[in-house]
């Protein structure tokens, strides 16, 4: 038995979604009927969640394709980048919700950072909420 069919397994409603239903309600464009049905089966809205996970973790990696490295992060926290690179580095955190995220990491991380001399990485000196 795949992973498909174990999460699918146990729905025997006659208004069962297709795959293709459950992957339009994941991207959040499910019809009517669909909502309806994620209203009151568990195994089916569970499956919703679980593929909404998998587009996240997949549209993560996508993000980090284009995104600068750590350590291009780093200079410009500390402002050591030249102005045409920093400027590429405000635009795209800008719109990138995971280095933003980064950033503010290592902004609050910095004044430890400077006492440790700044060789340990990132989750190791983030400080706790
Ligand atoms: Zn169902
Ligand atoms: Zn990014």
């Amino acid at each position: 038995m795949s992973i498909e069919e174990s999460m699918l397994a146990g729905c025997a409603a006659p208004t069962a979604p297709s795959g293709n239903a459950l992957m339009a309600a994941a991207d959040g464009d499910a019809d009517e009927a669909t909502l309806a049905h994620l209203r009151t089966c568990p195994q089916c809205s569970s499956h919703v969640a679980e593929l909404r996970a998998m587009q996240a973790r997949l549209r993560r990696r996508l993000y980090r394709l284009y995104c600068p490295a750590s350590d291009i992060l780093v200079d410009y926290c500390q402002g050591l980048l030249d102005p045409y690179q920093r400027a590429a580095v405000a635009h795209h955190t800008a719109i990138c919700p995971h280095c933003a995220a980064e950033l503010v990491l290592m902004e609050r991380a910095s004044p430890l950072a400077d006492a440790l001399g700044y060789t340990a990485p990132s989750f190791v000196i983030m400080p706790l909420p």
